[in-house]
């Protein structure tokens, strides 16, 4: 895409492309990211298979006394057992303090991500950790997955909304591999939930196991976590 056009009334009507002019009514412009990595590059510091700086879990680089991180360095993706490149601010501050301590001369490691994101979209939360079917299919692993809507609150509540829940969980085992939320409320904390679980290595049995907050304008007795699990292990021996 090239170019956005403003039409009347401050609406966009259409945009110019390569392929020809089309007519629209909303642009989502998704650019995606690159690591700028050429000074690095020109310097010898070694890049990994991701395209960003190849660093080990003390954020070092191959050069000694070099560190790299955040968006320009590869982050180890612990689901996936290997680096990944998912840039984010939350990532790069962590990052960021291990190789600020180790070229101060202490010795921290970076733990790794899980994959773990959320934004907006319009009125709604949308979040994500982990595998998607997608990437859990692309690294050879046989999994079961659910998609459950229930509500971010007990459902007679009169303010209760839609909360939608996908679980993806390792076919053999039953541990989760990833999830997905989209609500008007509570998609980002049942997400972080779903994450604390990834990173504990948790199973479907465990995840139904956790001890959850629970009062009517809160949540239902099962969280929406736990009733997805609950689904979804009526398909997968956990
Ligand atoms: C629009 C937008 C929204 C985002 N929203 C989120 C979000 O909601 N949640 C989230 O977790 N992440 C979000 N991110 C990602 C997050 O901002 C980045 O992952 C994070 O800022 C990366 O930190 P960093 O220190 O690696 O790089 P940066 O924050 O980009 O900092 C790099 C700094 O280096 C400077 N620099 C570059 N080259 C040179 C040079 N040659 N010499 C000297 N200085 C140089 C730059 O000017 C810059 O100040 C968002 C990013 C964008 C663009």
């Amino acid at each position: 895409m090239h170019e956005a056009c403003e039409g009347r009334d401050g609406r966009v009507e259409h945009v110019h492309t390569s392929g020809g002019t089309i007519a629209a009514d909303l642009v989502l412009l998704s650019a995606g990211v690159r690591p700028n990595v050429g000074l690095a590059a020109a310097a010898g510091v070694q890049l990994g298979a991701t395209g960003a700086i190849a660093v080990d879990e003390w954020q070092q680089t191959n050069l000694p006394r070099v560190y790299a991180a955040g968006d320009c360095a590869e982050h180890f993706h612990r689901i996936l057992q290997k680096p990944a490149y998912v840039p984010l601010g939350t990532t790069a501050n962590k990052q960021g303090r291990v190789a600020g301590r180790n070229a101060a001369g202490g010795r921290a490691t970076f733990a790794g991500i899980v994959g773990t994101a959320v934004l907006n979209v319009f009125d709604l939360g949308v979040a994500r950790t982990g595998l998607s079917e997608r990437e859990a299919r692309l690294a050879g692993v046989a999994y079961e997955a659910v998609v459950l809507e229930s509500a971010d609150q007990a459902g007679y509540m009169p303010d209760a909304t839609a909360l939608t829940v996908k679980l993806v969980a390792e076919k053999e085992t039953g541990r989760l591999l990833g999830a997905q939320a989209v609500g008007r409320h509570g998609a980002d904390k049942r997400v972080d939930v779903l994450a604390t679980a990834l990173y504990a290595g948790l199973t479907l049995a465990q995840l139904e196991d956790l001890d959850l907050a629970y009062a009517p304008p809160f949540n239902s007795v099962w969280d929406p976590v736990q009733a997805a699990a609950t689904h979804l292990r009526r398909n997968a021996p956990a």
